[in-house]
Order: C-alpha cells, then sequence, then structure tokens
C-alpha cells in the first residue's frame, strides 16, 4: 500500500508563528495567560499549558499579566478590556487575518456594509466582526443567503473568513452580485488554504483512500474532509493514529494524506507510520 503524504500537510505559516510566539512568551518568565485556545488542536495547546501559559475563558485581574491573543485574532473590544485590566498583550493574530480587519475597517469607513463567508461561531469570524461599529451579515452557507437584508444593500464589502471552501465561495459571491449593485469582493482565503484545497481535490482522484489529521474544532481540517469525501468516499477524518480501522484500507493500493493547518507534524507521522506498518 502506497502512502501518498500531501506537501502542503501540516502547520501553515500563520499557525508556526502562533505557537513560536506562545513558547517565546512562556519562556519569558511573565505570567501569560491565553483566551482561549491559540490554535484549534488539542496537542498543540497541551504542549503550550505545560510551558506554563494558562489557558483562561473570561479576562479577570490583569496586573502583572500578559495575554497572548490566537493566531484567529479577537474583536477589539477584548484588546480594550484586557488592557483596562492591566494586561500587557502579545499579539498572535496571522497577518493574514489582520489583513482582513484592516479591509473591513477602510471599508466600513467607505461606507459599505461588511458581509463574510465563514462560519458564524468561529472565533476568526468574530474577530472580523469585532473591528467594525455596525452589524457585519454572515453567510455560511449558498442556502443561507438572508435576501430580505440583502435586497436593501447598495453599496456592500464582501470578504471571506481565510480557511473557507473557495468554490463555495464563489458561488455566494455570484449571487450577491445580482442583488447589490456596488459589491467589493475581497477573496481573503489564505495562501496556505487555497494550496491545500488544491492538493485535496486532486488527492482523492488519484488514491484508494484519503486520510485527512486534524482536530474536530479545526475549520480548515473540516473543509479538507468535506471536500475530499465529496470526490471520495472512502475519506476518513482522524486526530490520532489510535482511531484507524484495518478495515478501511481493503483491497486499497494507495492512501492520501493530508493534515489541516494546526496539526503538528508528530502526529501526521504516527499516523504515516502506523499505515506503512499496516501496508
Ligand atoms: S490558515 Fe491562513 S489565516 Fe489561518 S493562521 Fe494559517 S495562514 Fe493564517
Amino acid at each position: 500500500m502506497k502512502i501518498n503524504l500531501a506537501k502542503s500537510a501540516g502547520f501553515c505559516f500563520g499557525v508556526k508563528r502562533a505557537i513560536k510566539t506562545a513558547f517565546a512568551a512562556a519562556f519569558s518568565g511573565e505570567t501569560i495567560e491565553m483566551l482561549g485556545d491559540i490554535v484549534h488542536n488539542e496537542d498543540a495547546v497541551d504542549k503550550i499549558k505545560k510551558a506554563g501559559i494558562k489557558k483562561i475563558s473570561l479576562l479577570k485581574n490583569g496586573k502583572n499579566k500578559t495575554l497572548l491573543i490566537r493566531a484567529h485574532g479577537a474583536p477589539l473590544d477584548i484588546f480594550i478590556k484586557a488592557r483596562a485590566l492591566g494586561y500587557k498583550i502579545i499579539d498572535a493574530t496571522c497577518p493574514m487575518v489582520k489583513e482582513i480587519h484592516k479591509i473591513v475597517v477602510a471599508q466600513q469607513t467607505r461606507g459599505r456594509n461588511i458581509i463574510i463567508v465563514g462560519d458564524k461561531e468561529h472565533d476568526e469570524v468574530k474577530g472580523i466582526m469585532g473591528q467594525i461599529n455596525h452589524r457585519a451579515i454572515v453567510i455560511d452557507a449558498l442556502e443561507n443567503i438572508p435576501f430580505a437584508e440583502i435586497k436593501k444593500i447598495k453599496k456592500a464589502c464582501l470578504v471571506v473568513q481565510s480557511t473557507q471552501n473557495l468554490e463555495k465561495v464563489l458561488k455566494i459571491a455570484e449571487v450577491l452580485k445580482q442583488y447589490i449593485t456596488d459589491l467589493s469582493f475581497f477573496n481573503t482565503i489564505c495562501n496556505p488554504t487555497r494550496t491545500k484545497q488544491q492538493e485535496i481535490r486532486a488527492m482523492p482522484l488519484e488514491n484508494d483512500v484519503i486520510i485527512v489529521i486534524g482536530s474536530r474544532t479545526s475549520a480548515n481540517t473540516r473543509r479538507l474532509y468535506e471536500i475530499s469525501k465529496s470526490l471520495n468516499a472512502r475519506t476518513h477524518w482522524i486526530q490520532s493514529d489510535k482511531e484507524i480501522k484495518p478495515s478501511w484500507f481493503k483491497g486499497a493500493e494507495s492512501v492520501g494524506v493530508t493534515a489541516g493547518a494546526s496539526t503538528p507534524d508528530e502526529v501526521t507521522k504516527e499516523i504515516v507510520e502506523k499505515l506503512n506498518n499496516l501496508g
């Protein structure tokens, strides 16, 4: 059984940067707290916690403490509140997410309504919404476009959560263009996501089985899984080598393996090793 590992499998530069920032902060000797998970992967978060960074769910007294902002970014009011409580801030927001923040702020000042294609409950989307004064419209699927609201809009700016599925986004943009005469479309899907999606559109057609590795909480891993599953029914999403079932590979000559942007390389290596042993 041949194992084909995707070239783009694993950490993107934004996640690498956030983890490096977290470890540098942990070893500074200061008291560091992170609000929620810095990246969407339990193994990576565990290591960061073991290095001494405390995960919190609420901001409290920040005197003599530093708050680490995660790769997905945070709404402006978190920065304001944290500073008011006495925290110093280390911002590990991915530069590509920061770019989306800049776009929505600039476009709002030009009088445009902000529309985001993304998952309503995702931290990145909440962070983007939290940069502007007005309510942004969030569209998570073609079938969920709020037409009553959209029809009233004359000028809008459309941005995209960095890890969305390109095909889905282009379809939504096409529909919106029919209703909003002045629509500025910024396709803010990041380059690492585009590369991963290109690979996962080819691999399921070239391999008998596909293994997608990543946390259940990782939006970009979900996207890779969904694309692959639509092209090859023998696609499986796992978080560790313990979930592998030998029956998945019956008669398979090749297995394609990819991993989400927040999946550590060690996890992928363990899984590839196990697959090699099975083969
Ligand atoms: S997936 Fe893209 S936007 Fe998100 S952290 Fe990685 S590089 Fe940055």
